[in-house]
């Protein structure tokens, strides 16, 4: 702070702090008292309860003094942009019903033309407040979305952290959408490769039997039955690394994982 009040704030000098993760940015002129670190948000997005909690409902860009997290927010050439499910905050406007992964386009969602693909790991059924425009990549099923696309390399390789924010979601008592329809053959959650990574991630099988399964000891299974906001979750040790998935109706999917 020393260094950039004595020369009066460069742009480089802000631009370099800002880059640091020091603060989000330094708006604040050199003259005007202490340096209040404003962070900048674009589009809606929850209020922390410390800060009053709900719902703030401004689409443009514009700023708070509280910090986003890292699962529920992406970078939006500089400002957090809310990826996750609103109407778990409280939300009250227009909703639309997803069921599991897919891309965020937030250019579109933003009318911008700032291009930026995120991507949602909320499990099951949820919400956001946009729609898809007709592609060939969702499919509108009984009035849920389903990702139907080729899920590129970023969604894959950002996939076992930000499933964690199935953690802070999983907790919240909320009206979640309740999609009972069949989901489409190419939608991402029927794709064995794109089910539950080594880690240990409750991974939801669509149209599970709540059956029984049988295995052997040295296995782990992982069993969700995707009733809303249901999950089951069954670890046993292992050895062997084998992932079992119940899948819909009578299919059972293996996985042979590490040690
Ligand atoms: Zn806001
Ligand atoms: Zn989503």
């Amino acid at each position: 702070m020393q260094l950039v009040k004595r020369f009066g704030l460069p742009a480089l000098a802000a631009a370099v702090i800002a880059s640091l993760g020091v603060a989000s940015a330094l708006t604040a002129p050199a003259s005007a008292g202490p340096l209040i670190t404003q962070v900048h948000y674009v589009g809606i997005h929850p209020i922390p309860k410390s800060a009053g909690g709900g719902i703030c409902y401004i689409e443009g860009p514009h700023v708070h003094i509280y910090e986003a997290d890292k699962l529920q927010y992406r970078d939006h050439h500089g400002a957090h942009y809310f990826v996750g499910d609103p109407v778990a905050y409280g939300y009250d406007g227009k909703r639309y019903a997803y069921k599991g992964h897919h891309p965020i386009h937030v250019d579109m969602i933003l009318a911008d033309d700032q291009p930026d693909e995120e991507y949602c790991y909320i499990d099951g059924p949820h919400f956001h407040y946009y729609a898809q425009p007709e592609s060939p990549e969702f499919e509108l099923v009984g009035d849920a979305y389903f990702y139907v696309g080729e899920p590129p390399k970023e969604y894959v390789e950002a996939r076992p952290v930000m499933m964690k924010i199935n953690a802070v979601y999983t907790p919240i008592v909320y009206e979640r959408p309740v999609i009972t329809v069949q989901p489409p053959a190419a939608w991402i959650g029927l794709r064995a490769e794109f089910m539950a990574p080594a880690a240990a991630v409750a991974v939801e099988a669509p149209h599970a039997a709540a059956g029984v399964v049988v295995v052997p000891p040295s296995v782990t299974i992982r069993a969700a039955v995707p009733m809303p906001s249901v999950h089951i979750g069954v670890g046993i040790g292992v050895s062997a690394g084998v992932g079992v998935g119940v899948g819909a109706g009578a299919g059972v999917r293996v996985r042979h994982g590490h040690r």
